[in-house]
């Protein structure tokens, strides 16, 4: 049998504290151990003690909270290259035909190298979004019965663990969906790891309001009065991309303080003063709260 290719390094220049994720330290320990870990040991210990390295992981839980930049980050430590992405319902609504070849042309790059160079192959991510969209478990009728998401499902099986299969890849499916998604994809060998990545709770949340602050804060056009721990109890259920957005629509509160009233087009003479304060986040909180529907009891 072939031994598990495709060794990685962490990259020299990569820190833990540049990794802008925030409240999801067990979550990534636990990713990185089960499916990463085995690639940044030499080759012929993993051959001692006879396993494979991880080839598929599926990330599930509700959108915008961090599945993405997780990936995208441990590809980024590993040295491995840009992480290529393909979503579910894109390659459904290709015409029949195309989407095998969206697929083909996926794993191309892997399949090129892994031709050439065998085991020294680098790893090839491969992030699938929305993956339930090509599933059709409990018959949700994906592929509008064209049968394209079965196709998808077969192609991707088959480079997961099928004749032509290949060791440098590590394909990472993404969910809001679990149940939807294939049984046939989760067993042994394909998207064997599964880690769920859920909202973020309250000391998450301050964490991930200080990641997307931090420039503000390092360059002083922050005010002291903005609360980040206050806000974090203001804003329970709110994902990781909500909260962004909430730091977004602040900056907006403050921009409109330095707006002249009746010259849209100018500014304020004491613009260059202008910081974020806590009323602005306060205004934000409305609006973010309304336009994704989050729980408003929260809000005082
Ligand atoms: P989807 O299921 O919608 O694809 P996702 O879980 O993949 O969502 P991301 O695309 O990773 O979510 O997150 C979107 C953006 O929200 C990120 O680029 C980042 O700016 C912000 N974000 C989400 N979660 C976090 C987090 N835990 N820490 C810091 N920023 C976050």
């Amino acid at each position: 049998a072939k031994r598990a290719a495709a060794n990685a390094i962490i990259s020299p220049d990569f820190k833990f504290e540049d990794m802008g994720i925030g409240g999801l330290d067990t979550e990534f320990s636990t990713i990185f151990r089960r499916a990463f870990a085995s690639r940044i040991f030499p080759p012929d210990l993993i051959e001692k003690l006879g396993i494979m390295h991880v080839k598929g992981m599926l990330l599930y839980g509700p959108p915008g909270t961090g599945k993405t930049l997780i990936a995208r980050q441990i590809g980024k430590m590993l040295n491995a290259r840009e992480p290529k992405v393909i979503n579910g319902p894109e390659v459904l609504n290709k015409y029949v035909g195309q989407s095998e070849e969206n697929i083909r042309k996926l794993f191309a790059d892997a399949e090129k190298e892994y031709k050439e160079k065998g085991d020294e192959s680098g790893l090839h991510i491969i992030i699938f979004d929305e993956l339930d969209a090509v599933c059709k478990q409990r018959g949700s009728g994906a592929g509008g019965g064209t049968g394209v998401g079965d196709s998808v499902v077969n192609q991707l099986l088959s480079k997961l663990d099928g004749v032509d299969q290949l060791n440098n890849i590590l394909l990472i499916g993404m969910t809001n969906r679990k149940d939807m998604i294939d049984d046939a994809l989760l067993r042994p060998g394909r998207l064997e790891v599964q880690i769920e990545i859920s909202l973020p709770d309250e000391p998450g949340r301050a964490q991930i309001l200080k990641i997307h602050t931090s420039k503000m804060q390092q360059n002083e056009v922050m005010e002291d009065d903005v609360d980040l721990e206050k806000l974090a109890t203001l804003t329970k259920n709110f994902s990781g991309a909500e909260l962004s957005g909430l730091v977004k629509s602040a900056t907006s509160y403050a921009f409109s303080r330095h707006i002249k009233v009746g010259t849209m087009a100018g500014v304020s003479e004491d613009v260059a003063g202008m910081k974020v304060n806590m009323q602005d986040f306060v205004n934000a909180l409305s609006e973010v709260k309304a336009a994704f529907g989050a729980d408003d009891a929260e809000l005082e």
